[in-house]
């Protein structure tokens, strides 16, 4: 199974993806996250990368199809992409990279987005989210999972999640008609509560992937 997760800034996607990979056994492939890596590990487009991150903006397309395909290389199996494709061009270069079974987009009022985003708080070690409204770690500042370090993301202020939605709506939306018309795109709410990430939203999920 090749699944593509659609969705704005905060809408979960990171979130969602943990728990499906391990209902369908998939790999799960965030292009936001190798980008953070490639920055972390001083990668020679980092510098570039975290400007452009950091001002809520895209990264150029050769750039992270590079990325994306040296990664792809390395997996075998059932994938989860989540922040790849975000363009009309990245969903036709996907079509020269890899087939995909279904689309699923995490629908999201702005104002959840934003109030979601200035409260996520993420591991530096094993990548889980919380946050600390709704999902909130069982002691301040240390992961429940493996005992990490909790961070705050540069672009999680809500000036550059404003701009991340700008960006959104001008350059990803359109992805929403693109898969509309190839009769894969499936849509699912997201401003649910996200202390039961477990429940609804997954469960909605479920019932679309196990009809492909
Ligand atoms: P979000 O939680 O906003 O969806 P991600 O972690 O997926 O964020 O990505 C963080 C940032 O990395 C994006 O705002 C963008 O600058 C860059 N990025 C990630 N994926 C892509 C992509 N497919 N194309 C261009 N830029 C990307």
């Amino acid at each position: 199974m090749k699944i593509i997760l659609l969705g704005a800034p905060n809408a979960g996607k990171g979130t969602y993806a943990r728990k499906i990979k391990e209902i369908y056994n998939l790999t799960h492939v965030s292009t936001g996250d190798l980008l953070r890596n490639a920055i972390a590990n001083n990668h020679p487009i980092g510098a570039e990368a975290k400007e452009l991150i950091d001002q809520g903006s895209f990264v150029p397309d050769e750039m992270i199809v590079n990325l994306l395909k040296e990664e792809l290389e390395k997996l075998e199996g059932g994938i989860i992409l989540d922040g790849f494709p975000r363009t009309l061009s990245q969903a036709e270069l996907l079509k020269d990279i890899t087939d995909i079974n279904a689309v699923l987009k995490f629908d999201i009022n702005d104002e959840v987005a934003i109030r979601r985003g200035i409260s996520r708080v993420i591991c530096k070690d094993c990548g889980g989210i919380f946050n600390l409204l709704k999902l909130k770690p069982k002691e301040e500042g240390i992961c429940d999972h493996c005992q990490g370090e909790l961070y705050r993301r540069d672009d999680d202020t809500e000036e550059t999640i404003k701009s991340r939605l700008k960006t959104y709506y001008e350059q990803t939306a359109p992805l929403e008609d693109f898969y509309k018309n190839l009769g894969i795109l499936k849509s699912v709410d997201a401003n649910l509560d996200m202390s039961h990430p477990d429940f609804k939203v997954i469960k909605n999920c479920q019932e679309i992937l196990d009809k492909i």
